[in-house]
């Protein structure tokens, strides 16, 4: 087994300015030489939960000042950091992952871009990202959508204000609430491919890929638990140049065959008899 070789931290102090930090998503290993190294320099660190941001800096054996930052902190206490980013050194971090990406960050990081004060990142695990290296979907181009909205007709629309977009999209997503954004899913973008990615980089990590009737029967039996990533891949046209048996093949996994076929037929005009018969003989 090759060593690997922890190069000695710096501990001096920082270059004034904002950094913005990437924590890890669950699995605490993830996080970068470059992170630790930061958080242990700075003067200060503006998180989202002073309580969340104690427990991981005491992971890392690193004390430091807190200041607790949300998008919606008044103009003043924002104004108050962006002044003191002219003689300290502030990371910005989040209760996990990227900071900005449906995280707070944005209005801090715009109004230090504003005030011409000095700003790096320090990139890092993003879950939007890592779930979809995970789903075997195109990620050639993307659309990340942060949450998708709770309430019924909100979260309609936005999917019908998608369905157009020919690229994955990606949003975030909780358990309690995956099986409702599964069946609209289903309804207003259908035929298409969806992804579920749980609990990354953590204990009880699974990624799933199938059509929407496959996985909501799958997670109506397996209640879905922790966090998650829902991944949706582009328009079928795609699909239609696909192999109609790769497709029933696929289907397969997670369907009954005459769910499949109906999927099949949907997503590429083929009929559904025929279809019905090729994944009786697929089954076999
Ligand atoms: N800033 C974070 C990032 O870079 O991914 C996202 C913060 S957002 C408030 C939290 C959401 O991200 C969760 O509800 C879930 O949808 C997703 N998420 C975060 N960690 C995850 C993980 N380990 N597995 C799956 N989804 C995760």
């Amino acid at each position: 087994m090759p060593t690997i070789v922890q190069p000695e931290i710096p501990t001096d102090p920082l270059p004034a300015g904002l950094y913005i930090v990437a924590t890890p998503i669950g699995n605490l290993g993830d996080v970068t030489l470059r992170a630790i190294e930061t958080l242990a320099r700075c003067d200060a660190v503006a998180c989202e939960d002073t309580r969340v941001a104690g427990k991981f800096l005491k992971h890392l054996g690193i004390t430091k000042p807190l200041w607790r930052y949300d998008d919606h902190v008044d103009a003043k206490t924002r104004d108050a950091i962006v002044s003191s980013l002219a003689d300290k050194a502030v990371a910005l971090i989040s209760d996990a992952g990227t900071p900005l990406v449906s995280d707070p960050g944005y209005r801090l990081a715009r109004a230090a871009r504003d005030a011409g004060r000095s700003m790096t990142t320090v990139p890092g695990a993003c879950a939007a990202i890592a779930g979809l290296t995970l789903s075997g979907l195109p990620s050639d181009r993307f659309l990340f959508a942060g949450f998708l909205p709770v309430k019924d007709k909100a979260r309609r629309d936005l999917l019908e204000e998608l369905s157009p977009v020919d690229t994955s999209l990606i949003f975030y997503e909780t358990g309690p609430r995956l099986m409702k954004s599964l069946a609209a899913i289903d309804e207003v973008l259908p035929g298409r491919e969806i992804a579920v990615a749980r609990e990354i980089t953590k204990l009880h990590e699974e990624c799933r890929r199938g059509m929407g009737a496959g996985l909501m029967a799958h997670f109506d039996a397996h209640p879905p638990k922790g966090e998650i990533v829902l991944m949706v891949g582009p328009p079928p046209e795609e699909a239609c140049q696909a192999d109609p048996d790769d497709l029933l093949r696929e289907a397969l996994k997670t369907m009954k065959i005459s769910q499949a076929a109906a999927y099949v037929a949907k997503a590429t005009g083929l009929d559904r008899k025929q279809l019905y018969a090729r994944a009786m003989e697929l089954k076999e």
